[in-house]
């Protein structure tokens, strides 16, 4: 433990934002980072608990009071080890995981958790910036090699921990990049692109093997793999949106979440609007938009809209406003269900609770309006409120409703392997394997629509798995 005092002499202190008129003007990250001796203090918060709730609250378990106190010692090589000891990638989760971790935290009690998320960020980007993070070529080759379908988290972490294992991994991906959600979903300005970049150079360094605009079941044979690797990996997310079945939902101006965030990103990165947008160029400039959805998609919608210059925003969210505050009594050290205010609500948008949309209306065959009506749940139950109907104007409507589960065609279909009753693929988180001999599921495609932090946790467990079948033992930690 830092500094048995710290917690009573120092205030939670959060990194600063750049301000909402400037930070809309681009599509870069806009957090600072505090300066080392904020830093410190902050690492010195931490009471080094007998029960560190925060470590479990940790999908990763990252060993938190360990770094916390090396911290706040100076010695942030050391902390970078153990970080990375249970972590691939901390400067994606320092950078847009909820942070669980910090609703676990004791100090959570009284509303000022250790700044756990800031500190790990901290961490991974003096590591960078030192050259202290280097490739971990393996001493030996196995001779055994992996396929991997799907390059998001759990595809990369995954591929990771197999590549250090000495294992020969190749990483199939159908899009034009590799990162999954990370490169396509995720905004530049919560996570920049050359974070994941720099992690490919990386673990090509370590030997895997990239292969993208390779969907495996269209473009690549899924028979092709089974026969050439000896196991594959599924970690292709959990892709398939749900729609609006609502009348006018088919006029052209409804649109999914996905596409427009993507449209987005790719520009970021430079490609041409052809290349961008096969469907033709999306963009909520000078629109009327309305988000369908009150969660993080739909948050990054917000965010979106705003830098396009949208001409208003809003977010309608069926279920009922959650309570401002929880009850800590009944929800710590768990997850609170209350109400989030992203950094992209702060830069603007109208958000309302417990609407049903209800029909699409349309003038010449672009969106006009939306036909809402105000909702009261009861026992789970859902009650339209009469003589609640209310009509919005509407140019652009975003559907961000959450996903389904992955998507059938193609790959899943040549695969052949059982799904559970939820739509996922199914496969137990002690082994990840699925019903087909050699080959594993993790991530969104097992787990459902969920965290890149628990993409990473079942990449990396998954890849201890794999090892283990292979070589009948396995140094790789769960
Ligand atoms: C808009 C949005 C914002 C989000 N924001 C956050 C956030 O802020 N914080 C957070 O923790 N989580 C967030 N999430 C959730 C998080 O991104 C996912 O839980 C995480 O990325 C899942 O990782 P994954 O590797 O399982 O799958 P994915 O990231 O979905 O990656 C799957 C990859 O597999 C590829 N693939 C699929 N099928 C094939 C095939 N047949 N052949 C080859 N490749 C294939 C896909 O193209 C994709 O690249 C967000 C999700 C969305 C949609
Ligand atoms: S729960 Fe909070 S105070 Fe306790 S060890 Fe973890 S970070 Fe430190």
């Amino acid at each position: 433990m830092g500094k048995e005092t710290g917690f009573l002499e120092f205030d939670r202190r959060e990194r600063d934002y750049i301000a909402p008129e400037e930070r809309l003007k681009h599509y870069k990250e806009f957090i600072h980072t505090p300066d080392e001796p904020v830093l410190k203090e902050q690492a010195a918060r931490c009471m080094n608990c007998g029960i560190p709730y925060c470590h479990n609250g940790c999908p990763v378990n990252n060993i938190i009071p360990d770094w916390n106190h090396l911290v706040y010692e100076g010695d942030w090589k050391n902390a970078l080890d153990i970080l990375h000891s249970t972590n691939n990638f901390p400067e994606f989760t320092g950078r847009i995981c909820p942070a669980p971790c910090e609703a676990a935290c004791t100090l959570n009690i009284v509303d000022s958790p250790v700044t756990i998320k800031s500190i790990e960020a901290a961490i991974i980007d003096r590591g960078w910036q030192e050259g202290w993070v280097k490739p971990q070529i393996p001493a030996q080759n196995t001779g055994k090699s992996i396929a991997v379908i799907g390059s998001g988290p759990a595809g990369l972490a995954c591929a990771q921990q197999l590549a250090r294992a000495g294992h020969a991994v190749t990483v199939f991906e159908k899009n034009d990049r590799i990162g999954g959600l990370l490169r396509y979903g995720i905004p530049d300005f919560k996570m920049e692109k050359h974070l994941i970049n720099r992690r490919a150079v990386q673990m090509e360094q370590e030997g895997v093997t990239f292969k993208t605009s390779a969907e495996v079941g269209v473009d690549v044979s899924f028979a092709a793999l089974k026969d050439n690797f000896d196991a594959i990996v599924l970690s292709g997310g959990a892709e398939e949106a749900r729609g609006l079945d609502i009348p006018g939902a088919e006029l052209s101006g409804v649109r999914l979440a996905m596409e427009f965030l993507t449209q987005q990103n790719k520009r970021n990165a430079g490609d041409d609007e052809v290349r961008a947008a096969p469907r033709g160029t999306l963009t909520a400039t000078g629109k009327n938009v309305i988000v369908i959805g009150g969660g993080d998609t739909g948050s990054d919608c917000v965010g979106t809209s705003n830098r396009q210059g949208a001409k208003s925003v809003t977010q309608l969210e069926i279920m009922p406003k959650p309570p401002e505050k929880e009850d800590k009594a009944l929800t710590w050290p768990h997850w609170p269900m209350k109400l989030r205010t992203s950094s992209s609500h702060e830069e603007g948008a109208n958000r309302d609770w417990a609407v049903l949309a209800k029909r699409v209306v349309g003038e010449g065959g672009d969106v006009a309006g939306l036909e809402c009506v105000r909702v009261e749940w009861r026992d789970r139950q859902m009650q339209e409120i009469e003589g609640s109907e209310f009509t919005l104007p509407a140019d652009l409507i975003l559907l961000a409703m959450g996903f389904t589960g992955p998507t059938k065609r193609g790959l899943l279909e040549r695969a052949g392997v059982a799904m559970s009753e939820r739509g996922n693929v199914e496969a137990d988180t002690d082994a990840y394997a699925t019903s087909e001999s050699g080959v594993y599921a993790c991530g969104d495609m097992r787990r459902g629509q969920s965290l890149v932090v628990w993409a990473i946790r079942e990449g990396r467990q998954c890849a201890r798995s794999v090892d283990l079948a292979l070589m009948g033992k396995t140094e790789l930690p769960r």
